[in-house]
C-alpha cells in the first residue's frame, strides 16, 4: 500500500516536532574555534609537516557525532590560526563573544577550540574577564586532526561533557585535555610533544574526566570571572606589557628596548625566586623611577612562588612579585592591572589575589 500524501505530510511534521522537542531538552553550547593543533592537518598520518589551524569548525565537529548525545551544539569560527600568532585583539574579541553567548539564557556553557602554545594565556586572560560562573572550557590537541590516535575528537567530548555539567559552575576558566580537568590559575605547558602536556605544577589538577563526566578534586581559591575587578567590554586595545629574561651576563638591552617601544609594563622571568642581574635591576628600577614603568618579578622556574622579602627589596624598588603566577600569566595580569592602575602596591595585591 502507497502512504498517501497527507500520511507523508503527517510523519514529516511529526519527525521535525520530535526533533524539536530532542534539541530543547539538550542544553546548549557554543564551540568557539580558533584553531591549533587540534584544527591542524597534515599530508601523512603522523605529524610531519603539519599545518595548524587548517580545517573548520564544521569538519571539527563532524569528527565527534557523539556530541549530539551530550548537548545541541553550535559552532563558530573566530579565527583559525596557530596559537602562536594569538594576540590580544583577538582575546577583546572572545572576551566579548562569550560575555555576549553567557548572557542568553539558553547558553548552558562554552568550548573554545584552541591551539595549546599559548592556551595558559588565553584561559587565564579569560579567567579574569569572563562575567559569568557558567563554565568556560579551552580544548586542544598535541596531535593534528588527521594523525593517527588524533587526540582531539576525544578532548573535544571531554570538554563539552564538561560544559553541560552543573558540577562545572563557578570554577573559573578551565582546560580539559588529557582526561585532565585543569584550571586556569596556574596552567601550564610542560611538554612540547606529549598529550598529557598541561600540568597545574603548583595547585595541581582540579579534577578528571571519567566516562564522560567530570569528578572535581579541587577548588580554585583565587579570584576569577563573577569575582574579577576587571573589565574588558568597549576596550579596543591593552596596555602594553614586555617579558624579558635574566641569564647570566644578561644585559640591560631588552629593558631598554621595551622602555623604547613604549611599554607599560614589564614582566621579569627572573633566574631562581625572581632575580636578576644587577645591570638589568637597575635598568628596571630607574624605567620605573623615571618613567612610571610597572615592573613585576617573576619566574623562569616552573615552580614554587616569586615571593616578595628575600633578596629583592621590592618596596625600594617599586617592583611586585607575582608569587606563583608565571612570566606569561604575568604578562596578562599586569596588562589588565594596568587598566586601573599603575601603583605598585595595587598591582601588588592583585598579585596575591588573582
Ligand atoms: N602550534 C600549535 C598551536 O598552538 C600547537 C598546538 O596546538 O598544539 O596552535
Amino acid at each position: 500500500m502507497k502512504p498517501d500524501f497527507r500520511t507523508i505530510i503527517l510523519i514529516l511534521l511529526a519527525v521535525l516536532f520530535a526533533g524539536q522537542v530532542y534539541a530543547q531538552d539538550r542544553p546548549t553550547v557554543y564551540i568557539l574555534a580558533t584553531g591549533g593543533t587540534i584544527a591542524g592537518e597534515s599530508q601523512t598520518a603522523v605529524t610531519a609537516g603539519y599545518k595548524a589551524g587548517a580545517v573548520g569548525i564544521d569538519q571539527l565537529l563532524a569528527a565527534v557525532p557523539q556530541l549530539s548525545d551530550l548537548a545541541d551544539v553550535r559552532g563558530e569560527q573566530v579565527v583559525n590560526i596557530g596559537s602562536q600568532d594569538m594576540n590580544d585583539a583577538v582575546w577583546l574579541t572572545l572576551a566579548a563573544r562569550v560575555n555576549e553567548l553567557l548572557d542568553e539564557d539558553e547558553t548552558a556553557g562554552i568550548v573554545i577550540t584552541h591551539g595549546t602554545d599559548t592556551m595558559e594565556e588565553t584561559a587565564y586572560f579569560l579567567n579574569l574577564t569572563v562575567k559569568s560562573s557558567k563554565p568556560v572550557i579551552l580544548v586542544g590537541s598535541m596531535r593534528p586532526s588527521t594523525a593517527i590516535s588524533a587526540d582531539g575528537p576525544r578532548n573535544i567530548y571531554n570538554a563539552v561533557a564538561c560544559a553541560v555539567s552543573p558540577l562545572s559552575t563557578g570554577r573559573g576558566v578551565m582546560v580539559v585535555m588529557n582526561d585532565r580537568i585543569l584550571g586556569a590559575d596556574d596552567l601550564a605547558k610542560t611538554h612540547t610533544l606529549d598529550v598529557g602536556t598541561f600540568q597545574d605544577p603548583n595547585y595541581g589538577q582540579l579534577g578528571i574526566v571519567y566516562d564522560g563526566k567530570p569528578i572535581y578534586a579541587r577548588e580554585s581559591v583565587k579570584r576569577h570571572t563573577v569575582h574579577s575587578e576587571f573589565d574588558v567590554r568597549g576596550l579596543d586595545r591593552l596596555p602594553r606589557v614586555e617579558i624579558v629574561v635574566s641569564y647570566s651576563n644578561a644585559t640591560p638591552l631588552f629593558v631598554d628596548s621595551a622602555v623604547e617601544a613604549g611599554a607599560r609594563g614589564i614582566v621579569v622571568a627572573g633566574v631562581g625566586n625572581g632575580n636578576m642581574t644587577t645591570a638589568m635591576q637597575d635598568a628596571l628600577a630607574a624605567a620605573h623611577r623615571e618613567m612610571g614603568i610597572a615592573v613585576v618579578r617573576s619566574s623562569r622556574i616552573m615552580q614554587g612562588p616569586t615571593a616578595q622579602w628575600d633578596e629583592v627589596d621590592d618596596d625600594a624598588l617599586g617592583f611586585a612579585a607575582s608569587w606563583y603566577i608565571n612570566p606569561y600569566r604575568s604578562r596578562v595580569l599586569l596588562m589588565l592591572a594596568l587598566t586601573r592602575t599603575t601603583d605598585y602596591r595595587e598591582i601588588q595585591r592583585m598579585f596575591q589575589e588573582y
